[in-house]
């Protein structure tokens, strides 16, 4: 089955081909980042615009790349939610259009099961991690610890209470004067910055839980860098603090809802899953515990088309699909979902 996928969530315009016989057969992805970058952060009414001028033409382009015509598909996939509406309302429309023309299934995606199941695209030498499993979702929206019983079945485990990591990297980026969006920049000047010159604390894992607090850290960050030299060197430190004591924090709780769930399997996803530091903190704990972690590559761990593509097509296989009208969900809780 050869599943055409369309993410148009929020700043990035997503298409691929997920074919479930021979997997991802080509992704093309637009960002709207230089469109916003003067705003300081997505404008809603920009972002709908975009997507209405790029959608069609990356369509056409993924197709090229796949080696396809369009009547080859045998079912579309788009993001419903959580997103902007707007937004959200621009890749359903051309979704459901598609789908309409050439008469085939359409199916409504929820963009964090996307985040959550793009690690199961990847060839692992450990094969396909299989239900059940934690999840740990770190995008700019969200940051939830969730257990996977089965493909559909999520139960939430623990979640921020304020800003999600994602978002923590950005504000913090701004605050010392990075330009938007933020958190890969102060992640690459971490890298040059010294560890322990600067210790934050490690929110709420003193108490148990699953839940996680990051705009407290911000402040800390802010007290920091208003009372230093404000020199180079001293913001790569101040990254390097703040970037230790987020991804201890996600490790501390990771091996904490291991421990309550039962289980020994990982899978991390969302743009801070493409931080290179988490990515080794986890695979070291992973292995502590004999236990395996499995990650997006990092193109796919932030926004994508790949990954509707992909959970659309299980979802279309089980025989799930959307009727004829045009219908998005922009709060959209996951627990909701129907199991695969
Ligand atoms: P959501 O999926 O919750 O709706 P989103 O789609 O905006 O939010 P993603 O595209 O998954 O989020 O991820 C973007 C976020 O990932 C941004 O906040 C960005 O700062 C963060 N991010 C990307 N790369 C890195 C990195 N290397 N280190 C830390 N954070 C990163
Ligand atoms: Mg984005
Ligand atoms: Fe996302």
């Amino acid at each position: 089955m050869k599943v055409l996928g369309i993410e148009t969530s929020c700043d990035e315009t997503g298409v691929a081909v997920y074919d479930t016989d021979t997997g991802l057969r080509a992704h093309g992805l637009y960002s709207q980042i230089a469109l916003h970058a003067e705003y300081g952060g997505v404008v809603p009414e920009l972002a709908s615009r975009d997507h209405v001028r790029k959608l069609l033409p990356l369509i056409r382009q993924t197709l090229v790349d796949a080696g396809m015509t369009i009547d080859e598909l045998d079912g579309v996939a788009y993001t419903a939610g959580p997103g902007l509406v707007g937004a959200l309302l621009v890749g359903a429309g051309v979704a459901r259009a598609v789908a309409w023309a050439l008469d085939l299934p359409a199916v409504a995606v929820h963009h964090m099961e996307g985040h959550l199941l793009a690690p199961l695209m990847e060839d692992d030498p450990l094969g396909r991690p299989e239900p059940p499993f934690v999840a740990l979702l770190v995008s700019g929206g969200h940051t939830q610890l969730i257990h996977v019983e089965a493909i559909g079945r999520y139960k939430l485990l623990g979640e921020t209470l304020d800003d999600a990591a994602g978002e923590a990297f950005d504000k913090t980026a701004k605050l010392m004067g990075l330009p938007y969006p933020g958190g890969p920049q102060l992640a690459a000047l971490a890298e040059q910055g010294r560890p322990g010159a600067f210790r934050f604390a490690r929110p709420m894992t003193d108490r148990p839980g699953l839940d996680f607090s990051f705009s407290g850290l911000k402040t800390q960050v802010l007290l920091a860098w208003q009372g230093s030299d404000q020199s180079e060197a001293t913001r790569a430190d101040i990254a390097r603090g703040f970037e230790d004591a987020v991804v201890d924090t996600l490790a501390i709780k990771c091996q904490r809802a291991l421990d309550e769930a039962g289980c020994d399997t990982l899978v991390v996803a969302g743009g801070v899953g493409a931080n290179k530091r988490l990515r080794a903190k986890l695979q070291e704990m992973a292995a502590r515990r004999g236990g395996r972690v499995s990650f997006p590559r990092p193109a796919f761990c932030t926004d994508n088309g790949a990954m509707i593509a992909y959970a659309g097509a299980l979802r279309l296989q089980a025989g799930q699909h959307v009727d004829e009208s045009v219908r998005v969900t922009p709060r959209w809780d996951m627990a909701t979902l129907e199991a695969v």
